[in-house]
């Protein structure tokens, strides 16, 4: 079985945690998320998890050496090394897409991989699951700032040939598809 070594972009509504899942049971890959690590850290009240909960309760990232070095930790661990990684909510600023680039050397990123479903989809898929924070200018606001944040971040993968953008817009199995076919001639 190839090793995947990737990150994952896709809009809040666009599939990106279900199409995550699926990466990490066919390749056995460690899904890497810095925002379960952070609520983790948070939840078991750490003196780290308390000085990120800062950051995240108001509505801002936490900073970049600070998450930096958490996913550099984590990814020196041996089943990354071993298995690969799936980073999901990281790069999110051009600083930690430098960094991310320099630790994984010249061969060592896979794809850069973008869910890519239009913004008045996900904002009809949002209005559908009806959750209390999702009012219409809850949703633009958020979609907005996704845009904001992972633009930039985006356009440097592509510049480094590593954007890998995949319709998202059909069944689970559909985009699945279509995301095993376009990763299959980059990984080794
Ligand atoms: P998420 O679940 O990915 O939306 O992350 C939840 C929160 O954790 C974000 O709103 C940020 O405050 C923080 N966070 C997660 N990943 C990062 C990151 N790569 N850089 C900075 N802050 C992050």
């Amino acid at each position: 079985m190839p090793r995947l070594r990737a990150v994952i972009f896709g809009r809040q509504g666009a599939g990106k945690g279900t199409q995550s899942a699926r990466l990490v049971e066919r390749f056995g890959t460690p899904h890497i998320s810095t925002g379960d690590m952070l609520r983790a850290a948070v939840a078991e009240g750490t003196e780290f998890g308390r000085k990120a909960n800062d950051y995240m309760s108001a509505g801002n990232l936490v900073p970049d050496e600070v998450i930096i070095g958490v996913v550099r930790e984590r990814l020196a661990k041996p089943d990354a090394a071993e298995h690969g990684f799936l980073l999901d909510g990281f790069p999110r600023t051009l600083g930690q897409a430098e960094v991310l680039l320099e630790l994984c050397g010249p061969d060592g990123l896979d794809a850069a991989i973008d869910i890519d479903v239009p913004i008045p989809v996900v904002t009809e898929r949002m209005k559908l699951r009806g959750r209390d924070d999702d009012t219409d200018e809850a949703i633009a606001r958020r979609l907005e700032l996704y845009e904001k944040e992972t633009g930039p971040v985006l356009a440097l993968f592509e510049t480094r040939g590593l954007l890998v953008s995949v319709d998202g817009v059909g069944t689970e199995a559909e985009v699945f598809g279509r995301l095993l076919a376009a990763l299959e001639p980059r990984l080794s």
